[in-house]
């Protein structure tokens, strides 16, 4: 996306542009896979599913690429109905947790007051249903005395408190304790729960929709399959040398704008940066992610009473999404069984793909028997985002296993820092330069930074 989005802008002003993707496919992360069933078509998501409504620049080129009739509502996990847990060897619905739920990591809670009780438990379920490993690492030793103690004092304040079913309540009680949380905590309850708290739309028949669209419209020449090998700065310009159907390419540009994501560009040679380049590229951590996705004769979970929205488990699929607003063309249905964030995906990502199918279908039918009868999968296909090979990892992440700190006060210091970095004629983008990262929003707003820093530049040859 990101790189679609800067060819169109500097076509727009002029440049010539060539873009050169290492794949034979257009869309990077966004990933739609399609199945079919006598002429019926469905379809799952490998990457991006949703786009949240805050997001204005997703929503801003869906309009100005005629997408916009197709945008749906995509329930969250916590607007969909019947979404189940399966935790601590017990199965239960969001709104009913089990008195005698035994969560491992459940912090200390003698002497709290009910209300924070209440507010403790449903806080700990949602970490240890939602969070990834490495956050849950994090989270759970820190919520000490002091954490209980600033937890038991706010709702003290705010008066009669509610049972905290709404995770939308457990988060306005966090947000009065944020001090007292690490930054890791914190940036995953902001992206993850509040995304998941605020409106949320997909495409209907596909995500994929939106590179190919932007890929036709951006004007740019797209050279497929060529994967960059080197990138050479020097005082002229930038020299790009490629690899496409076994010969070697070499391109001389002006400008170089690239999107690579920093796990493969840290394999690409790349002479001439500065030492603030180096740092930030080498710097930046990364997590993989693991989903697989069912082909089902029915849509057998409704019949649960699960009609959107997602699952949880402590086990080995992690998070489990109902398709829904898809429009539908028969009774099948594209259950993402398992979507796995961070060190949670290793134990998929060490089973071959047709263990994994065994394994998800078996644990999903924890949650939906049905799932189990024979004929009901159709077939399946996985992802390992750590493994596919110009990505080399799912998504760069704010949160940092190494980030043992309370939230700074500077937490914002350097919201107005560009989203894109620059060293010479090269300038890099992609959601990792990004202030949203790990979404489709931050690699176009890093994709539209990258090209304002450019935009004094006559137009001029770019590749
Ligand atoms: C599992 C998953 C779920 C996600 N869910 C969501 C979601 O619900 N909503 C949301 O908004 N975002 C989501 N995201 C994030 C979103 O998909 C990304 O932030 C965004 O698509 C990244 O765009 P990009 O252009 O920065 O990088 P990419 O899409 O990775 O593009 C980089 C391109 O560079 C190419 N490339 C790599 N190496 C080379 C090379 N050496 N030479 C030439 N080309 C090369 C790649 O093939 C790729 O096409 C998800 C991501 C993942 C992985």
């Amino acid at each position: 996306m990101a790189g679609l989005v800067a060819a169109m802008e500097l076509r727009a002003r002029g440049h010539d542009v060539l873009v050169l993707e290492a794949s034979q496919r257009i869309g990077g992360r966004i990933w739609t896979h399609r199945f079919e069933r006598e002429g019926r078509v469905y379809h799952g998501e490998f990457g991006a599913m949703r786009l949240p409504a805050s997001h204005t620049r997703v929503f801003a080129l869906v309009e100005q690429l005629g997408l916009t009739p197709k945008l749906r509502p995509f329930l969250s996990v916590f607007q969909g109905q019947g979404g189940l847990l399966d935790c601590a060897g017990q199965r239960f619905g969001f709104g009913a947790l089990p008195e005698d739920l035994n969560l491992p990591e459940w912090p200390a809670a003698e002497g709290l007051s009910p209300a924070a009780q209440r507010f403790m438990r449903r806080l700990a379920l949602l970490v240890t249903v939602m969070a990834p490993r490495e956050v849950r690492d994090l989270a759970f030793p820190q919520m000490g005395r002091d954490f209980l103690a600033a937890v038991q004092r706010h709702l003290a304040e705010a008066g009669p408190a509610a049972d905290f079913a709404d995770p939308g309540a457990i988060l306005a009680g966090l947000q009065a304790v944020r001090g007292r949380i690490n930054q890791a905590f914190h940036l995953f309850l902001s992206d993850i729960l509040l995304k998941a708290a605020e409106p949320l739309f997909q495409l209907a028949g596909g995500a994929d929709q939106l590179p190919l669209a932007l890929a036709a419209r951006c004007g740019a020449e797209i050279r497929l399959g060529a994967e960059v090998k080197a990138i050479e700065l020097t005082p002229a310009g930038a020299s790009v040398v490629a690899a496409r159907h076994g010969v070697t390419e070499s391109y001389q540009a002006a400008h170089v704008i690239c999107t690579i994501p920093l796990p493969v560009l840290r394999r690409v040679a790349v002479s001439g940066l500065d030492a603030p380049t180096r740092r930030r590229i080498s710097g930046l951590h990364y997590a993989g992610a693991t989903k697989v996705l069912l082909f089902c004769a029915e849509r057998c979970w409704e019949a649960d009473g699960v009609l959107g929205g997602a699952s949880f488990s402590d086990r080995l699929l992690r998070q489990v999404y109902y398709p829904h607003n898809q429009d539908f063309a028969g009774p099948e249905g594209v259950l993402l069984a398992s979507y796995c964030i961070g060190a949670d995906a290793a134990p998929i990502a060490a089973l071959a793909p047709e263990e994994r199918a065994v394994a998800v279908r078996r644990e999903a039918a924890r949650l939906h028997p049905a799932l189990a009868r024979p004929g009901m999968v159709l077939d399946s296909v996985s992802i390992d985002w750590s493994a596919h090979p110009w990505t080399l990892s799912a998504c760069s992440t704010d949160w940092d296993p190494g980030m043992r700190d309370t939230v700074p006060d500077a937490a914002t210091a350097q919201a107005e820092e560009p989203q894109a970095w620059r060293c010479g004629p090269l300038v890099l983008a992609g959601e990792h330069c990004s202030r949203a990262k790990a979404w489709v929003e931050g690699a176009i707003a890093s994709a539209q930074d990258a090209v304002a820093m450019l935009a004094c530049a006559e137009p001029s040859p770019a590749v």
